[in-house]
């Protein structure tokens, strides 16, 4: 098929995504292109962010009601591990705080049993994973967030959440190798982003 047909194809069917050249006088093939393809026209749309239930979290069995809030929401789960974090994973992690007085009894906290470590995909993912989460101090965290549903005090505040992209991605893939993240398509994700 020449160039010139191609362009009157495009404009007859402007919004069919198809693989294969139309044919005159035929159905039209209704190969599509992987989701993935397309959707990667939309900045954003695979954000992603670290949030991690804590020690106090998973002692208090907290783990699934932090998992249903994402999922509910519409984000989806491309990486998770429970794992006991250890001292040299944390001060890199909480490498900007290391001058804080909390530091050492962050560290603590934070070794003193497992940690389940995610990895969450979608738009504005990390801005709205904070939303949910809630301000640092309990006290200040609005009812409905995780932290104002479940904690009182600022050093057990069962979670954490990236707070910027950038350190998202220094998060991630500190926590997690990169075959350890699973790139799948979801099958509400046209009804989620109107594609
Ligand atoms: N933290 C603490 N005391 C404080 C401030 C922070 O124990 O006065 C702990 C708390 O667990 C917090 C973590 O340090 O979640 C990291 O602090 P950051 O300021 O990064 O807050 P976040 O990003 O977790 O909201
Ligand atoms: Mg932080």
């Amino acid at each position: 098929m020449g160039f010139l047909q191609r362009c009157v194809a495009r404009s007859l069917w402007p919004g069919r995504r198809t693989l294969g050249a139309p044919r005159w006088g035929q159905p039209q093939p209704q190969i599509q292109l992987p989701r993935r393809l397309y959707a990667a026209g939309i900045p954003g749309l695979q954000e992603r962010t670290l949030i991690a239930v804590k020690p106090d979290g998973v002692q208090r069995r907290l783990v699934g009601d932090v998992i249903k809030r994402f999922e509910k929401r519409g984000f989806k789960l491309v990486g998770l591990k429970l794992l006991q974090a250890n001292e040299g994973i944390l001060s890199e992690h909480y490498h900007e705080l290391r001058r804080k007085p909390f530091y050492h009894e962050l560290i603590q906290y934070m070794t003193s049993g497992p940690v389940v470590a995610m990895v969450w995909e979608g738009y504005n993912v990390v801005k709205t994973s904070r939303a949910m989460v809630g301000e640092t101090n309990p006290a200040e965290a609005k009812p409905g967030t995780v932290r104002g549903d479940f904690s009182i005090h600022v050093s057990r505040n069962v979670v954490h959440a990236s707070d910027s992209v950038e350190t998202a991605q220094r998060e991630i893939s500190l926590w997690f190798r990169s075959n350890e993240l699973v790139d799948w398509d979801c099958c509400d994700h046209k009804i989620m982003y109107e594609l």
